[in-house]
């Protein structure tokens, strides 16, 4: 392997694991400069989830649509904090708390900070990562059909999402 190509396979990390002949085609237009108008094209459309309180709503709503029956929802922020990198691309965390004298499960979403301005698709697609650890902890089958049942083109738009990731960093 060239170092030419060991660099540029490296610089496709966020789609580590997708098939040979898609990487190729996002590579091919990641040198032609055609990354950001493709994308441009799938997912144009902003959102207005501006404040943690709008974000809040956006998820709840998505949340008594398809999960009415799990635990309730406390609290949802964007996090500037949250590396994209590193961790998933937001956290839901469940802890207790001593609340008149019995525990009380509480469950926050976070969002990276990212999501603020990134196509409207692509939030939709990280709440419904979120949401569904609501219901399963690991990125197993029952997870992926609960992201599905919620957005059928899931699969479809965390690959999006990953180019446009790869296209960010790039810029
Ligand atoms: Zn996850």
């Amino acid at each position: 392997m060239s170092e030419r190509s060991a660099d540029s396979k490296a610089g496709l990390k966020f789609l580590a694991g997708y098939p040979p002949h898609l990487l190729q085609q996002v590579q091919a237009m990641r040198e032609a400069g055609t990354l950001g108008q493709w994308l441009e094209r799938r997912h144009g459309t902003p959102h207005q989830v501006r404040t943690d309180r709008q974000l809040y709503d956006y998820v709840q709503e998505m949340k008594d649509r398809y999960l009415r029956k799990s635990a309730p929802l406390h609290a949802a922020r964007y996090d500037a904090k949250l590396q994209v990198l590193k961790h998933a691309l937001g956290t839901h965390t469940t802890h207790s708390r001593v609340q008149g004298g019995r525990l009380k499960a509480s469950r926050e979403i976070r969002i990276a900070t990212l999501f603020r301005d990134a196509p409207a698709a692509f939030l939709q697609m990280i709440a419904v990562h979120e949401l569904a650890h609501m219901r399963e902890a690991e990125h197993n089958k029952a997870f992926s059909q609960l992201c599905c049942h919620m957005a059928p083109d899931y699969h479809q738009l965390e690959f999006d999402l990953r180019v446009y990731l790869t296209h960010l960093e790039q810029a």
